[in-house]
């Protein structure tokens, strides 16, 4: 991962360092820098904090789906500012829409922007901000919505959503209604009205009085409330009026004190909207609170950046949920979904998430990366630290019929494997070599084409870690079906070393090396393991047809049976967890692997999941 110092910095660093040596922002004091108490580091960084220039960030998700990886951009985006300047990160609902809204979301993302380390709890995080709710502010932006009126800059209108929508104008010709000139108290009683309950949905509206020539419609005299007559997950019943995101989120920001409200590209023409309607509570209000409207409210600065998106990978909220709602998918945490708990499922590490993100950088262009960076990413971190295990896919039994030349035929020699060849401190541990083996049925192939290294009658290959054996025999079922493969083994190889040369000079050679387990049942554990593909076939899902679901890839999912080194047995008990409890792997020659959350459930068997192949083979066989 490269340090902050290496590349040029982004355009929001660039941003930042401006406001910072302006004092745009202002300094944490006191009452805002955190608890200099506390504990550890969150205390250190409350006192670091002190009289430095402010930077507050925030992530603001709507909870009426589950994370995916694209969002971890933004949470990384601003965690990571947070964390570069000193300053601090808020996680914050933005829970303004009760028919979409669930506590489900509400849990799984708190668990998922923890999972990326961007731990917003200002008791544990020393740049933790904070958790909130925007549904809290609800009392604050009716008082606003009120003030507004009071200044003839919003009035309560009595078109239908349909109306408004016809009514919006064209390019060239204004929007209309007829309310908009209406005296305040007229507006002031509707509203409340409103508030009370005392109207249906859609029967009237309250909106903003902008500018209904704007050759930006969102300024088009925007609404601000409408009536939603149904409980929120927060507020229960206290409310059937709801207001607008464009109309909330700027209030939201500013009711925190954040300073750099970091959005994507899609909001730069709502910019103007956020900035108008802080702009128009601050008329009339002054710095020290003796204007008649009273103190001026916090202006955040709205700045844009460019989303994260993916070839082969579909983010949008509306679709992730028809997938899980459809069954196309087991559910939001299905491995092949992109969201952030079916990734963390199926193995992908944070680190991975950090370096991508890192890697692709924060721009102001949209772009689509390819998918191959995402997976290449995980591949890189996981080589590192991932500890390497034998497990054999598909297996076919190996019988060596001269073990008992090397003492009694059901004795276990264990072998010393090296625990991950990038990292010599985590060591060696030992792998029992019997008599009989598990070997790939892919490994062996009775009439060999010519670059064939593996096994084959005849052939000798190595056994990693364990001896060097020549096939002499293939044992068959009625089928014509593989059921042994009876080898001899050279005692002179142990380890897998070459044996020393001949009397006359020549030294043997093998050209391959395959892996194996112990089949003896007292040391070899059975698992299942699932191997994902992409969940969609074209770069682009849905471009041909329209409907993403055409572009489904029918082979996403391949169940197979493995026998695993007894190291991996006990569902992975033995094994060291991970800081994020996951417990992840190499299977040599295969590729990286973690254990299911629902391994040694009530089936009671092993679950690996594929995390990503060690090399990328999409596309190799169709394209030759
Ligand atoms: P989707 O577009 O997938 O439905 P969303 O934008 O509706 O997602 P929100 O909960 O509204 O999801 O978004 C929370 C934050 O995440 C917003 O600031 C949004 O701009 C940001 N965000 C959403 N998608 C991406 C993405 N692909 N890359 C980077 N940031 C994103
Ligand atoms: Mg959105």
């Amino acid at each position: 991962m490269s340090e902050p110092s290496d590349r040029p910095r982004h355009f929001i660093q660039q941003i930042i360092d401006a406001d910072n040596a302006s004092g745009k922002w202002g300094v944490w004091t006191e009452r805002d820098a955190g608890d200099p108490d506390a504990p550890g580091a969150v205390g250190e960084q409350a006192r670091a904090r002190l009289g430095k220039p402010r930077v507050h960030t925030r992530f603001p998700p709507e909870p009426n789906g589950y994370l995916h990886i694209g969002h971890a951009k933004s949470i990384l985006l601003n965690y990571g500012l947070a964390k570069e300047f000193g300053g601090r990160f808020n996680l914050r609902f933005d829970d303004t829409n009760p028919a979409k809204e669930e506590q489900e979301f509400v849990d799984a993302i708190i668990r998922d922007v923890k999972w990326l380390g961007a731990d917003f709890d200002p008791k544990t995080g020393p740049y933790g901000g904070g958790l909130f709710f925007a549904s809290n502010y609800f009392d604050t932006m009716y008082a606003y919505a009120i003030e507004l009126i009071r200044k003839a800059k919003a009035y309560v209108c009595e078109l239908s959503p349909d109306e408004v929508s016809k009514r919006r104008g064209t390019p060239t010709t204004p929007g209309t209604s007829p309310f908009r000139d209406r005296p305040a108290s007229e507006s002031e009683r509707l509203i409340a009205e409103m508030k009370e309950g005392k109207h249906p949905n859609g029967a009237m509206s309250v909106r903003a009085r902008i500018d209904m020539g704007s050759p930006n419609f969102n300024l088009r005299d925007p609404v601000l409330y409408r009536i939603v007559h149904e409980a929120h997950h927060n507020t229960g019943t206290k409310w059937c009026i709801y207001p607008m995101y464009d109309w909330a989120h700027g209030f939201e920001d500013s009711l925190e004190g954040i300073t750099h409200s970091i959005c994507t590209l899609e909001f730069e023409n709502h910019r103007p909207l956020y900035d108008w309607f802080i702009n128009s509570v601050n008329e009339g209000r002054t710095e020290d609170g003796s204007g008649a409207w009273g103190k001026r409210i916090h202006h955040p600065q709205q700045i844009e950046f460019a989303k994260l998106l993916f070839t082969y990978i579909i983010l949008s909220k509306r679709n992730l949920r028809r997938m899980v709602e459809e069954g196309m998918v087991t559910g939001w945490d299905d491995p092949r979904m992109p969201t952030l708990s079916g990734i963390r499922r199926r193995g992908y590490t944070r680190e991975a998430l950090q370096a991508l993100t890192e890697d692709v950088g924060v721009t102001k262009f949209d772009s689509v990366i390819d998918v191959l960076r995402l997976e290449n990413a995980c591949r890189e971190h996981l080589n590192k630290v991932a500890p390497r295990r034998m497990a054999v896919l598909d297996p076919v039994k190996l019988v060596i019929t001269n073990w008992s030349d090397g003492g009694a035929s059901d004795r276990v020699e264990w072998m010393d494997a090296v625990n991950n060849p990038e990292d010599e401190s985590k060591g060696t541990r030992k792998i029992p070599f019997t008599r009989e083996l598990f070997i790939e049925r892919e490994d062996f192939m009775e009439e060999p084409p010519k670059k064939f290294f593996r096994l084959a009658p005849g052939a000798e290959v190595r056994l990693r870690y364990g001896y060097w054996v020549r096939c002499t025999a293939v044992k068959k079922d009625e089928s014509g079906r593989i059921e042994e493969i009876h080898c001899t083994y050279d005692p002179l190889t142990r380890g897998g070393d070459n044996p020393p040369p001949a009397p006359d000079g020549t030294v043997r050679k093998v050209k391959g090396t395959i892996h194996w387990v112990s089949a003896d049942p007292r040391h070899s554990v059975h698992a299942e393991v699932r191997l994902y593909d992409r969940l969609f076939a074209t770069e682009e899902p849905g471009k041909r047809t329209g409907n993403f679901v055409d572009d489904l890839n029918p082979n996403s999912l391949t169940v197979v049976n493995a026998v695993l080194e007894p190291a991996l047995g006990g569902a992975g008990d033995d094994e060291p967890r991970w800081e994020d409890g996951i417990r992840r792997f190499q299977f040599e020659r295969h590729g990286y692997f973690c254990l299911d959350k629902d391994s040694g459930g009530t089936s009671g068997g092993l679950l690996f999941n594929r995390t990503v192949p060690l090399k990328d083979s999409w596309g190799k066989e169709s394209k030759g």
